[in-house]
This record gives C-alpha cells, sequence and structure tokens, in this order.
C-alpha cells in the first residue's frame, strides 16, 4: 500500500498550484461574489491543459486520471475556491459523459469548444416532481419524423444561465429502461422566473415545449441510464473534491487568522478551545481525503465505483460543510463578513450535501453494499 503521490503527480500538482497563485489568487474574491461564468478563467485553463484532463488525447484532452484531475481541482481551490468550478465544469461533469458516449459529430461540433474554455455544458436530471427520485422524470421524447419532440422542464440546472448546451434526460418509454438523454442548444430553451440558490448561483426553470430535436442529438437512448449514471460518478467525484478543497481554504485562512489574532492578551491559537476545533477539522480533512483518493485512484482513467464515491461524496460534503463552517467560527465577525472567502466556502459546501445526491440518497446507496441487497424506497 502506498498513500504518497507519484513524482509525476506532485509535480503536476505544484505546477497547478503555481499557475493558481500567479494567475487566479488576486481576483478570487471579486471572483467569488460576481455572476455568470469566468470565461477568462476557462480560456486561461484551457491553454494551461487544464480542461478535459480525463479525456483522450484523440478527443483533444490530456489523456490524464481522475485522480490528475482531483489534484487539479484542490490546487486551484487552494488559490481561488470559484475557479475550482471551472476544473468541474471542464473535466468531471456532462462533459465526461460526452466525450466517453458522444458520437464522432457530437465531439467535433461541441467538445472543442468546451475544451477551448469557450462554452459550458449543463446536466439537466431534476424536474419539480423528480429529485432525489430522478428516475421519475417526466420529460418526454416522442418520435417524429427525423427527430423527437421534446415535453417537460427541467430545474435547479447548474450552469445554465449560460451555458451552450444541456445534456438532458429524457423518456422515450416507460420505466427505468425508458430513459436516455439528448442534448439540447440552450438557445433553443424556454426559461421561467429567474432564481438564485443560497451560494448565487443563478438558475431558471428550462422549459420544453414540444422542443424538436433532431435525431443526431440523442446522446444515449433508451435503456442509457445505467451508462448515464455511471459517468455521473465522475460529476459525484468533483463535487466532493470541491467539498473537501474549499473546507481546506477555509480551515487554511482560520489557520493563519488563529496565528495572529490576539483576544485576552493571548493568541487564539493559545487557546486549548480553538486547538480542539483545529484538530478536529484537520482529522476530518485527512478522512476525507484517503476517502476521495481511494475512489478516484481506483478509477484511474474509468469511471469511479459507485459505492466508493457514494462514501466519499457522503463523507467530504459533511466534512467539507463542517470544517468551513468551524472555520468561520473561529474566525469571529471576520469569518461571517464578505471581506474573507470563508462565508463563501460555507454556502458553497451547504449546496453539494444536496447537489448530485444527497447525504441520505448516498447513505441509502451504501446501505445496499452493506447488505448486499436493493431496498427500494417506493
Ligand atoms: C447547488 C445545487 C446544484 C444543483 N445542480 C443541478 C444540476 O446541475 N442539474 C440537475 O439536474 N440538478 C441539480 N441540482 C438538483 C439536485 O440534484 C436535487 O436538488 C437533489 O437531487 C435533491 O432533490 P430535491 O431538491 O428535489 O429534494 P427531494 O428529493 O425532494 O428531497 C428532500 C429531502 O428528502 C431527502 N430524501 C428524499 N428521498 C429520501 C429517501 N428515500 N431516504 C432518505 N431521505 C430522502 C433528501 O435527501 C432531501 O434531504 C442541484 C441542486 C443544488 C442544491
Amino acid at each position: 500500500m502506498n498513500f504518497q503521490l507519484s513524482p509525476e503527480q506532485r509535480e503536476f500538482r505544484d505546477s497547478v498550484r503555481r499557475f493558481a497563485e500567479k494567475h487566479l489568487a488576486a481576483g478570487a474574491r471579486e471572483r467569488a461574489h460576481a455572476s455568470g461564468y469566468p470565461w477568462d478563467v476557462a480560456k486561461l485553463m484551457a491553454k494551461q491543459g487544464l480542461l478535459g484532463i480525463t479525456i483522450a488525447e484523440a478527443d483533444g484532452g490530456q489523456g490524464g486520471s481522475l485522480i490528475d484531475a482531483v489534484l487539479a481541482i484542490e490546487a486551484v481551490a487552494q488559490s481561488c475556491p470559484r475557479s475550482a468550478d471551472v476544473v468541474q465544469a471542464g473535466n468531471f461533469g456532462p462533459i465526461r459523459v460526452l466525450a466517453e458516449y458522444g458520437s464522432e459529430s457530437h465531439k467535433k461540433k461541441f467538445l472543442k469548444k468546451l475544451l477551448e474554455g469557450e462554452a459550458v455544458i449543463s446536466v439537466g436530471m431534476t424536474e419539480p416532481d423528480a429529485g432525489s427520485a430522478v428516475t421519475d422524470l417526466k420529460t418526454s421524447a416522442t418520435k417524429v419524423d427525423g427527430g423527437y419532440r421534446i415535453k417537460g422542464s427541467k430545474v435547479f440546472t447548474t450552469h445554465s444561465a449560460y451555458a451552450d448546451l444541456i445534456l438532458t434526460y429524457v423518456r422515450f418509454g416507460p420505466g427505468v429502461g425508458g430513459i436516455g438523454s439528448v442534448l439540447i442548444q440552450s438557445k433553443d430553451v424556454k426559461r421561467g422566473k429567474a432564481s438564485a440558490f443560497m451560494s448565487g448561483e443563478e438558475w431558471a426553470e428550462l422549459q420544453f415545449d414540444d422542443l424538436f430535436v433532431p435525431d443526431d442529438m440523442v446522446l444515449l437512448g433508451e435503456g442509457g441510464f445505467k451508462k448515464q449514471m455511471a459517468g455521473f460518478n465522475v460529476e459525484r467525484i468533483g463535487n466532493t473534491s470541491r467539498s473537501l478543497a474549499l473546507g481546506r481554504y477555509a480551515y487554511e485562512r482560520a489557520r493563519q487568522w488563529a496565528l495572529q489574532r490576539k483576544q485576552f492578551g493571548k493568541l487564539l491559537c493559545e487557546f486549548q478551545g480553538i486547538q480542539w476545533k483545529f484538530a478536529e477539522m484537520k482529522i476530518k480533512l485527512d478522512a476525507g481525503q484517503l476517502l476521495l483518493y481511494r475512489a478516484a485512484a481506483n478509477a484511474d482513467r474509468g469511471f469511479p465505483s459507485a459505492e466508493e464515491t457514494a462514501i466519499a461524496k457522503a463523507f467530504c460534503n459533511q466534512a467539507g460543510f463542517e470544517v468551513a463552517n468551524e472555520a468561520l467560527q473561529v474566525m469571529g465577525g471576520m469569518g461571517y463578513s464578505q471581506e474573507e472567502l470563508v462565508e463563501y466556502c460555507v454556502r458553497r459546501c451547504r449546496g453539494w450535501m444536496i447537489a448530485g445526491g444527497s447525504i441520505e440518497i448516498l447513505k441509502n446507496r451504501i446501505a445496499e453494499g452493506i447488505f448486499e441487497r436493493q431496498f427500494s424506497q417506493r
């Protein structure tokens, strides 16, 4: 057993750290509070080879491993938490599913722009009546001459305000076997009332009123749900990485604070009540790191196991939030203020406890592994 990164992995991580310190650290606070997508960061990252890390070189990616992509998120978040979302969008989410299952024409038409940092792709799974029970989704794809008519709607779709493309889960027929996906260009989609999450990220209901989608925009047809979810585990690893990375960012800010802030004539780090907070934070971060690296390293270039991903995500979502929240407490009023990014980390980490498979749903999946049987939630 080896708990060390390889020399190549260390070199890669350090080079991304240097890149982030040089190009991203300065604007980190403004970026976290700005709306829209940081396109300048996306283009810089494309040049640096940080988009498509795990995508095959033949498809325009870097041919690296999942652990490389995790290291990139961690290294970027250390300087700029918001920019870690760009690593996510360019490596972990629907882009990875598109690269895996897309046709040559999909890749030519869409992947190139995504890898150049000139476009972003969203995933539309959740519907008003199908959240955790995603297989209850109703958005239908009805066959017509030359394509499909899409009818239904999606909610909470991250990046949808500026994404070019939405990888949309649809129902071609009844049951789980009837679920697949189509690619929809967002310029064709009607939007409901604009809203925002606690994190500040914007979303609006996406409405498909018999929207025509040509045959060649089907990504995975009927029976594609399992493959889709296998790809979605990669997205979960990205969420897991960001939870832990933002928790670590907040921890590091609080550590620096405790080393210089004095009350009652003593440094905060000299109070045992504060020391124990840090000890608990460090235990959570280190434990989460091991679970995350296990899931990512075992996946290598492929897709991670559903069970190891669920364990890592459930733990790191909780740990990231708790650590960021405790870091905020250590920093008092300054931690709660927008002068610092710690409050931003708390708000972002809170969302990942719900997004991409809530902690409760992940625990249901873990229990199935423990008892070696499936428990219907219906
Ligand atoms: C920040 C953020 C980003 C998101 N981005 C996207 C995106 O890009 N694309 C997309 O499609 N969706 C996205 N979502 C939606 C997300 O996937 C759903 O919010 C999530 O699946 C939960 O669904 P729900 O909100 O409808 O809650 P519900 O399913 O209604 O659940 C409510 C509560 O009940 C719990 N619960 C439900 N069923 C069970 C059960 N069987 N056992 C125990 N507890 C249960 C849940 O864990 C939750 O705590 C995002 C959400 C957030 C918060």
